[in-house]
């Protein structure tokens, strides 16, 4: 049976200010899957993300062509609610960014900012939230206490908490582990992996041997004629072994960058 994809990424450009971020770019996550968005910096990964959940919307002189489809929804669709769309894509960014409150009111402050109010469901969501990021044992006893007093990875599993209480189909994670130590890197490595299957995962690492390990599918990214692009994409082994493009292959093999 066919399935359809989850992310669908037709032809999709990114212009800033007089300048291409990003052009023609064309991918599709099967659900349940990891994609990994690899390349140097500046190849336009972060406002492919960006295009995806409508941030581009914030960014004056930002422009958007192409279609993108989330769960078979048009993203870029004027009539898109897009409040309704960011619940079902969460996001995780490179600096662990949690709001200046306790580590309980970090999310519940997200949930009734999407309108849960039962504070029986507040607390549900609370707990099983921390529960899928391994945080409910390590701060369930201080919950009331500032989230910027947690270790740097316990502030980006809170992150990726908060964004799960939402219960999305889709996360968007931007370097996630690129500003941990290698400990809680590899704490957060083994959250998303834990996430494969349940959600439908687009992440930009530059790390290439954590792409290897997590990723179902590999996108590499470039800057070509001064705008990024997509090089090639495919399923992680292949491209690693035998990528078609020149340059993805020698970037995948550490000789370029
Ligand atoms: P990457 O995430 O691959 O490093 P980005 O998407 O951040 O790439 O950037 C792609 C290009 O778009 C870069 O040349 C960058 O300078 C430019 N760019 C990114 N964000 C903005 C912005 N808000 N305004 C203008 N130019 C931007
Ligand atoms: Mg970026």
């Amino acid at each position: 049976m066919h399935v359809p994809p989850s992310i669908q990424i037709e032809n999709l450009s990114v212009h800033y200010a007089g300048q291409v971020a990003l052009q023609g770019a064309s991918l599709a996550v099967a659900p349940g899957e990891l994609m990994a968005l690899v390349g140097p910096s500046g190849c336009g990964k972060s406002s492919l993300l960006s295009a995806v959940n409508r941030m581009s919307d914030l960014v004056p002189g930002a422009r958007v062509s192409g279609r993108v489809l989330i769960d078979g929804r048009d993203v870029l669709s004027e009539a898109e609610d897009v409040q309704a769309l960011r619940r079902q894509i969460g996001m995780v960014f490179q600096q662990p960014n949690p709001f200046p409150l306790s580590i309980a009111e970090n999310i519940r402050f997200a949930l009734r900012e999407h309108g849960v109010r039962n504070k029986a469901v507040l607390e549900e969501r609370l707990e099983q939230a921390l529960q899928a990021t391994g945080l409910w044992n390590e701060v369930r006893d201080r919950l009331d206490k500032p989230a910027l007093g947690l270790s740097g990875g316990q502030q980006q599993r809170l992150c990726f908490a908060r964004a799960l209480a939402l219960q999305p189909s889709v996360l968007l994670l931007d370097e996630p582990c690129s500003a941990l130590d290698p400990m809680a890197s590899a704490t957060v490595e083994a959250l998303i992996d834990s996430l494969k299957g349940r959600y439908t995962l687009l992440m930009v690492t530059h790390n290439l041997a954590q792409a290897r390990r997590l990723a179902d599918h590999v996108a590499v990214c470039w800057v070509r004629d001064g705008c990024g692009c997509v090089l090639e994409s495919g399923p992680t082994q292949d491209l690693f072994q035998s990528s078609r493009d020149p340059l993805a292959h020698r970037y995948l093999n550490g000789l370029l960058c």
